[in-house]
């Protein structure tokens, strides 16, 4: 067992947390001071870039300035004074999100905060702004804080099969984890002290629990395969305001995209949080072959090339969902070529590790400079050349 594995053996067998029993009196009253007694502050002043999709949030620091600058994005977009959403609400509402995460590897709360982020730069975009209303743009920054909350770092498979409680309650459904986060946050929510909707009409607020329900639940990739080819009928056909269906295709795209969001950033980055990804899945690959089982390739940390992964997770699901946004918002566009860019470079690596013969069990590999300087060499000769046969 290495320095990973052992940390998150029980992780799956812990019956579900019950938000309803934490008392919101469990969070510390300087917290909810300091989130309440200074104007709210800009988005830039946590980083002169924070308002760009190139930025990497979880640069501005940990999980406390992550809360502060949720609390700076509900701002920005308008929410909290056209819904009156209260101070003290909000802020209780957000530390209690932030507890709602487990310390896992990668689905945690930096990861909540990062994929929020992205949905904060698109919710600036005119052209979202123009095709959803209000509500619907609410929901999606709240789902997206909300979407991964008590993940176990264990997979949907993982819980079927090993037969947790959390698939116990929801397995005839399907989507277990998603109806779990949905259900955690409907917990919060059900906390008086942390009812962020608190202003809203009785039908204001069941609209803005349906949409989160159904943003939440669009997070499983498996269900973003199911509709992938209604999300791209309707980009063939082009977006329409007035088409309910698109209004709800067009919210799981952007839940999809900025769940996805750290595969646009710079190469740097990406690795970071690949190496975050398949702790996790190694993790989970442990505790299988704890319990006699095989793991998948992928979470197999004797198998898995995390080169190799990347590419065919990037092929199969991130570039088409990147492809298709930049097709409906054309301003996506850098951001979509800087994605290609970090797709290049996990090519050529998995080229050189392959040709090479590197060994590629476990992770420690990918932060070697000298392997990077390879990469990186090999992808200016193939440049060359491509500029030669021109
Ligand atoms: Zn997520």
């Amino acid at each position: 067992m290495d320095r990973y594995g052992s940390a998150f053996l029980d992780l799956d067998l812990d019956p579900p947390h019950i938000h309803l029993t934490t008392p919101w009196f469990q969070i510390a009253p300087e917290d909810i001071l300091r989130l309440t007694v200074r104007e709210i502050p800009h988005p830039t002043s946590f980083h002169p870039d924070f308002c760009s999709f190139d930025f990497f949030p979880r640069s501005i620091g940990g999980g406390d300035i992550y809360v502060e600058a949720s609390l700076s994005m509900f701002k920005e977009l308008g929410f909290i004074e056209t819904y009156r959403l209260r101070r003290r609400t909000l802020a209780r509402f957000l530390l209690m999100v932030q507890k709602g995460y487990r310390d896992v590897p990668y689905h945690n709360w930096s990861h909540a905060f990062a994929v929020s982020h992205f949905c904060f730069m698109l919710l600036k975009m005119p052209a979202v702004q123009h095709a959803l209303n209000e509500l619907e743009r609410l929901s999606l920054l709240v789902a997206c804080l909300c979407h991964d909350i008590d993940h176990r770092g264990t997979t949907n498979s993982f819980q079927l099969q090993s037969k947790t409680p959390l698939a116990q309650l929801y397995s005839s459904e399907g989507s277990v984890l998603e109806r779990h986060h949905f259900a955690q946050t409907v917990s919060i929510l059900s906390m008086e002290e942390c009812n962020i909707f608190e202003q809203l009409t009785r039908k204001q607020y069941q609209t803005v629990l349906d949409h989160m329900r159904e943003i939440i639940l669009a997070t499983d990739i498996a269900a973003h395969l199911r509709k992938v080819h209604k999300i791209s009928a309707m980009v063939e056909e082009g977006y329409d305001r007035e088409n309910t269906d698109h209004h709800y295709l067009f919210m799981c795209l952007l839940m999809t995209a900025s769940d996805l969001s750290d595969q646009t950033k710079p190469f740097k980055y990406a690795k970071v949080i690949a190496e975050n990804i398949y702790r996790e899945f190694f993790s989970q690959g442990d505790l299988e072959k704890q319990m006699g089982n095989r793991p998948i390739e992928m979470m197999d940390r004797e198998k898995a090339c995390v080169p190799k992964m990347q590419l065919e997770f990037m092929d199969t699901v991130a570039v088409p969902v990147f492809d298709m946004l930049s097709r409906l918002l054309p301003d996506l566009r850098g951001t979509y070529h800087t994605m290609m860019n970090t797709r290049e470079r996990w090519a050529t690596m998995k080229d050189v590790v392959t040709e090479e013969g590197l060994p590629t069990g476990g992770l420690e590999y990918l932060r070697s400079t000298h392997l990077e300087e390879k990469v990186e060499r090999r992808i200016e000769e193939q440049r060359s050349c491509a500029e030669m046969v021109r």
